[in-house]
């Protein structure tokens, strides 16, 4: 069981948010993958439901986002709503001690112009499922020029639910010059191919795979 203290680069305001938060000790899955997320390498990790994926992608995002500049700076790809839903709210909660910080789902099923509105003040952090999003930068309502931080969560259902192509295409809008992170519960020959072709040497980690 290792503290949250123990990552250098956490500031004391996040150690302390997490400790009101009941986060205590790093789960086997972010004790793993967090130093190399922190350190800002592109990192695929396979783990099973439940080992804390989120604060483990969401702890690396937010030390890259900087509040005074009002721009898009992550972006984290799920397979549905109900799950983009679920990570925006953790990601508030890991940023309560970040004051402005603005995090927005974009997800299909919901009227195409009230999105377009709401992004209009470009939030710092994008949640989204992939066929909204692109519709999106099609339509250049949503600009991904600023991104520093890609995260594909739950990988695996994305390809499952036939968004394969649409995460390709949203790659391309983004700068080759990012950290990409991607997590799946299975590693079929499908995820490691679209590791390999958005991701720049990524660090493996698997832990707890049997879902
Ligand atoms: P996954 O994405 O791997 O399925 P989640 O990120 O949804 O897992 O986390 C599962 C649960 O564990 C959530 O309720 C979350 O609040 C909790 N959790 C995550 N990290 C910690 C931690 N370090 N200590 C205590 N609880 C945690
Ligand atoms: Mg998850």
């Amino acid at each position: 069981m290792t503290a949250f203290s123990t990552l250098n680069s956490l500031p004391a305001a996040q150690i302390e948010n997490l400790n009101e938060l009941g986060y205590l000790t790093m789960t086997p899955v972010q004790a793993a993958a967090l130093p190399a997320i922190l350190a800002g390498k592109d990192v695929r990790v396979q783990a099973k439901t439940g080992s804390g994926k989120t604060a483990a992608f969401g702890l690396g995002l937010l030390q890259h986002i900087d509040a005074s500049r009002f721009q898009t700076q992550s972006l984290v790809l799920c397979p549905t709503r109900e799950l983009a839903d679920q990570v925006a709210n953790e990601l508030r909660r890991l940023a309560r001690f970040m004051p402005n910080i603005k995090v927005l789902t974009i997800c299909g099923g919901q009227p195409f112009g009230a999105q377009r509105d709401s992004l209009q003040h470009a939030p710092h952090i994008i949640v989204a499922t992939p066929g909204r999003l692109l519709d999106h930068l099609q339509k250049t309502t949503v600009t991904l020029e600023n991104l520093q931080t890609l995260v594909m969560d739950e990988a695996d259902r994305m390809l499952d639910m036939g968004f394969s192509d649409a995460i390709d295409e949203i790659i391309r809008f983004a700068p080759a010059t990012r950290q990409t992170l991607l997590f799946s519960a299975t590693w079929p020959e499908a995820i490691a191919a679209i590791s390999g072709r958005v991701q720049r040497n990524p660090e493996t980690i698997e832990i707890d795979t049997v879902d």
